[in-house]
C-alpha cells in the first residue's frame, strides 16, 4: 500500500505526498521522460527546472543498456537521486507488436536496478473493436493477477494499469478488478492517440469512472499526458501523475510550448516568456537547429511553471476560475470544460463547501458546486430577501455567509437600512450550515465591536458557538451537544475506535486511520461531530477530507479538533 496522503484539496484535485524508496514526490506533477537511448537535457538540470521524479523505459534499457544498468543501478545510471518510474514497455508492445519479454521478466528487472515506482507489462487498448479491446483487457488484468505474488512485500511502489476506456461497461469492469488488487497507484493507459486528435474531452468519463472504483488512497497517473494546458482539467478531475515526453518531442519538431498550446518556433517573432532560456537568448537564437535543447529546456520550464499554478491555486481554492480562463484558450478545451461541467457529480462529493471567494466570471461559474450548494439551501430559507446579480434573490440574513459575504459593498450598503433581527438571521444561519436550526431563544449575542458583526453566543454562561469571520460559518462548543441530540447516527459524525477515544476527547486531531465510519454525504469543510460506536459524543470539528476520502486514506487527517466534552 502506497505512503500517500493530502495536504490541501480543491474540486477533486489534490495536493498529496508521496513517498518512494528514493525520497518524496509532492503531487500532482509531471514526470519528464528520458529516453536513455538520447537523452535530450541532462537530469541536474531538469531536476532545478521543478522536476521531482523521471520516468524511464525499462523495456529499453533491458534491451540496449542491461549490462551497464544492472551494475550501477537506475539512479547512478541516469545520474539522478531522486524517485526513477519505469515503464514496462507496453507502449512499445503497442508500436511494434511483439516485444519477447514476458511480465516476469519485466518485474523482476524493474527490481533488480532498483526502480522506484514500476509497471506491470500490460496489453495497450488504441483499438475501436470492442472484442480485440475486450480481450486485451483480460490479459493486462490476467497479469495483474498473476504479478501479485511478485509484488506484495516489495519497497517499490508498483502500477495498475487501467486499459479499456473506450467502452465504459469493460472500463469500469476492468477498473473494478484492478481496485482489488494490491497496487500502490494506477495509471490510466492508451490515451495519447485521442490526445493527438485533440479529443481531449474523452478523458472525462474514463476519469469519473476510475475516481469511483479506486481507493482515494492509491495516486491516479496519466500514461502520456504531457500538455500542461491539459493538467488542470485532469488534476480537477482527480488525477495526481503525468509523464511528458512532449518537452523534448516538440523541441525536436520546431515547437515552443505555451501554457495554452504550441507555436512553431520559426513562424515567432518574440519569446512570451521569462525563462531563464528565453531571457538569456534571442528568438533568432532559439530558431537555430543546434539550439533543441534550449527549446527542449523552455518547454520544461512552461510545464514546471503550470504545475506550480495548479499547486498554488488549490491552496487558494482557484482551480475552478483556472478551468474557466483555459477554457477560453482553444476549442478542445471549451469541449473539454462543456464536458467536465456536464456531471458534476465526481468533483462535487469532493469539493470543499466554502473557500476564499467565489467570483462569477463565466456561463461555467454557475455549475460551480459550491454555488450549487449556496443556491439550493438559500431557498429553502424563509425571510426577507434581496436580489444580487447572479445569485438571484437571496436571504438578508445570509449575506454575510459564503459566499454572498464577496459580492461587494454595493450590496451591502443597501443592507445596512434594513432592520435585522439577530437571532431570527442566526437561526437562518444555521440552518444554512447544518438544515436544522440549533439556536435556543435563551442564546446572548457577542458582537464585534469593530465590525459589528456577530462573533460568540454564549448560553448559561458557556460558550455555545462562535462565528467565523471568514465565512460566517458556525464553530460548534456547547451546540455539539444540541446538534447531537437532535441528528440521527450517522449524520454530521464521524466515528472513530475505541483507541483514539481518549486523545480526541482532550482535543487532539482526528486521524483517518482512527475512524470507523462516517456520515457518508460527508464533505471536506463541513461541521462534524465526532462520537465513538456507541453514538457517545467526543468532540467537534470540522471535516477536512469527504467521506470517500476518510475511509479510504489510512494516513493524515480527517477533521479537525475544535471542541471536546473534556474542555
Ligand atoms: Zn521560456
Amino acid at each position: 500500500m502506497a505512503n500517500f496522503e493530502i495536504k490541501s484539496k480543491d474540486l477533486a484535485g489534490r495536493i498529496g505526498k508521496l513517498q518512494t524508496k528514493h525520497g518524496e514526490i509532492e503531487t500532482p506533477t509531471v514526470m519528464p521522460v528520458m529516453n536513455p537511448n538520447k537523452m535530450t537535457l541532462n537530469p541536474k538540470k531538469i531536476k532545478k527546472i521543478g522536476a521531482q521524479a523521471l520516468i524511464t523505459n525499462a523495456y529499453i534499457l533491458k534491451k540496449n543498456h542491461l549490462h551497464e544498468v544492472i551494475t550501477q543501478g537506475i539512479h547512478n545510471f541516469l545520474d539522478f537521486s531522486g524517485p526513477i518510474m519505469t515503464d514496462s514497455g507496453a507502449y512499445q508492445l503497442m508500436r511494434y507488436g511483439e516485444i519477447g519479454i514476458s511480465n516476469k521478466e519485466v518485474l523482476e528487472f524493474q527490481e533488480k536496478i532498483n526502480t522506484d515506482i514500476g509497471v506491470i507489462l500490460d496489453i495497450p487498448t488504441d483499438t475501436e473493436n470492442k472484442e480485440k479491446l475486450n480481450k486485451a483487457v483480460k490479459k493486462t488484468i490476467e497479469r495483474s493477477k498473476e504479478s501479485e505474488e511478485y509484488i506484495k512485500d516489495k519497497k517499490t511502489l508498483y502500477v495498475g494499469p487501467l486499459q479499456g476506456w473506450k467502452y465504459p461497461d469493460i472500463f469500469r469492469e476492468s477498473v473494478r478488478e484492478q481496485s482489488k488488487l494490491d497496487f500502490d497507484i494506477h495509471a490510466l493507459g492508451s490515451i495519447v492517440p485521442t490526445m493527438e486528435r485533440y479529443q481531449y474531452h474523452k478523458l472525462m468519463e474514463p476519469l469519473r469512472i476510475i475516481k469511483e472504483e479506486i481507493p482515494e488512497n492509491r495516486p491516479i497517473h496519466l500514461f502520456g499526458a504531457g500538455h500542461p494546458m491539459l493538467f488542470p482539467f485532469l488534476v480537477a478531475m482527480g488525477a495526481d501523475l503525468f509523464d511528458s515526453a512532449a518537452y523534448s518531442l516538440y523541441a525536436q519538431d520546431g515547437r515552443y510550448l505555451t501554457p495554452t498550446g504550441t507555436k512553431k518556433i520559426d513562424k515567432m517573432d518574440y519569446l512570451p516568456c521569462s525563462c531563464p532560456i528565453c531571457t538569456d537568448n534571442t528568438i533568432e537564437d532559439l530558431k537555430k537547429p543546434e539550439n533543441q535543447v534550449k527549446l527542449a529546456e523552455h518547454n520544461l520550464h512552461i510545464t514546471f511553471e503550470e504545475i506550480r499554478q495548479i499547486k498554488q491555486s488549490i491552496r487558494e481554492g482557484t482551480l475552478y476560475e483556472i478551468l474557466e480562463t483555459k477554457s477560453r484558450a482553444h476549442p478542445a478545451l471549451k469541449k473539454l470544460m462543456d464536458e467536465l461541467t456536464n456531471d458534476m457529480r465526481t468533483i462535487q462529493k469532493r469539493d470543499p463547501i466554502t473557500k476564499k471567494h467565489l467570483f462569477m466570471v463565466s456561463k461555467y461559474s454557475k455549475k460551480r458546486p459550491d454555488y450549487q450548494r449556496a443556491f439550493k439551501k438559500a431557498k429553502e430559507i424563509e425571510g426577507k430577501r434581496i436580489n444580487i446579480n447572479e445569485f438571484g434573490e437571496v436571504p438578508v440574513n445570509l449575506l454575510e455567509c459564503y459566499p454572498y459575504s464577496h459580492i461587494g459593498e454595493e450590496t451591502l450598503e443597501e443592507i445596512k437600512g434594513l432592520k435585522i433581527n439577530d437571532l431570527e438571521k442566526l437561526k437562518s444561519i444555521s440552518e444554512y450550515w447544518l438544515d436544522l436550526d440549533i439556536i435556543p431563544e435563551d442564546v446572548e449575542i457577542i458582537k464585534s465591536p469593530k465590525t459589528g458583526r456577530i462573533r460568540n453566543i454564549n448560553r448559561k454562561g458557556n460558550l455555545y458557538l462562535v462565528i467565523r469571520s471568514s465565512d460566517h460559518m458556525m464553530l460548534l462548543h456547547e451546540a455539539a451537544r444540541e446538534l447531537h441530540k437532535r441528528t440521527e447516527y450517522p449524520k454530521h459524525r464521524i466515528i472513530i475506535n475505541k483507541e483514539a477515544e481518549e486523545f480526541v476527547e482532550r482535543g487532539e486531531t482526528i486521524f483517518n486511520k482512527f475512524v470507523e465510519e462516517t456520515d457518508p454525504e460527508l464533505k471536506p469543510g463541513e461541521l462534524v461531530l465526532i462520537t465513538n460506536k456507541d453514538d457517545r459524543l467526543l468532540a467537534s470539528g470540522e471535516s477536512y477530507l469527504s467521506a470517500k476520502e476518510i475511509m479510504e486514506f489510512k494516513k493524515g487527517e480527517a477533521a479537525k479538533n475544535r471542541w471536546n466534552i473534556k474542555k
